[in-house]
């Protein structure tokens, strides 16, 4: 199995997931489609605002994120009031969020995409290149709100990953090659944006710190399910 970027995952674990993963995206997308939730963000036309929601949602809980995004959308409709505003205006709105960092880089955002003439990037080098838009943010907003193939890798997704197919946790694992190549391989080509919303939800939900295993959809293919059900025996 290899991945575009040119890294590869080992042929014997290749064999075992192998079998596993169109029943894994089934699974996974029937269930994403049925306990899909409209965040605002989601159905947003709106470029700039689409790509903030993006860098709000790191590290932050997607219900917490809801009231201080609707504030800022109503505020600041777009780049150029929200890069003509008050710092501190920002502040106290992003503040609810809880890093303040990221006032100041919503803030270089905004004025950079103004100085784009209101158009955000729909590459993802250029996405990443922008003030405050990492490699997830970057892949949230091409595959959610661009329609382009990415895959979504942030602490979630790692933790259930890793659950399913039983792997090591290991430092960096949202960096770690073959991990990204693995989720690059889950993930499908057609109805990726379907599947990453069912990973999203599903992982916010479901593959919790603390699993909900028995109402998991794919909790009979779970390595960790499994190895704890066995256990119990
Ligand atoms: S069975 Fe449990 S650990 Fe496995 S994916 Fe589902 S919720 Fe996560």
């Amino acid at each position: 199995m290899r991945c575009r970027g040119g890294s590869s995952i080992s042929k014997d674990f290749c064999n075992v997931i192998s079998g596993k993963i169109n029943a894994i995206r089934k699974l996974l997308a029937n269930w994403g489609r049925a306990h899909y939730v409209d965040f605002p963000w989601r159905s947003t036309k709106n470029s700039f605002h689409a790509l903030v929601a993006e860098i709000m949602l790191q590290r932050t809980k997607a219900e917490q994120v809801v009231p201080v995004y609707t504030t800022f959308a109503s505020l600041y409709p777009t780049a150029k009031e929200a890069s003509s505003a008050n710092p501190e205006e920002l502040l106290e709105i992003l503040a609810h969020l809880g890093l303040r960092w990221r006032a100041k880089k919503i803030s270089d955002l905004a004025g950079e995409i103004c100085r784009r003439g209101n158009v955000v990037p729909k590459e993802f080098e250029e996405l990443v290149a922008l003030p405050g838009v990492g490699a997830y943010a970057a892949c949230a907003y091409l595959s959610f709100h661009v329609g382009k193939r990415a895959i979504i890798v942030d602490t979630n997704a790692v933790r259930l990953w890793t659950r399913i197919f039983g792997l090591t946790t290991r430092k960096e694992m949202r960096r770690n090659k073959e991990f990204l190549c693995l989720v690059d391989n889950i993930t499908p080509a057609k109805g990726f944006r379907v599947f990453n919303y069912a990973v999203l939800d599903h992982t916010r939900t479901v593959c919790k710190q603390k699993p909900l295993c028995g109402i998991c959809p794919v909790n009979s293919l779970c390595s960790y399910y499994l190895a704890t059900q066995s256990a119990k025996e």
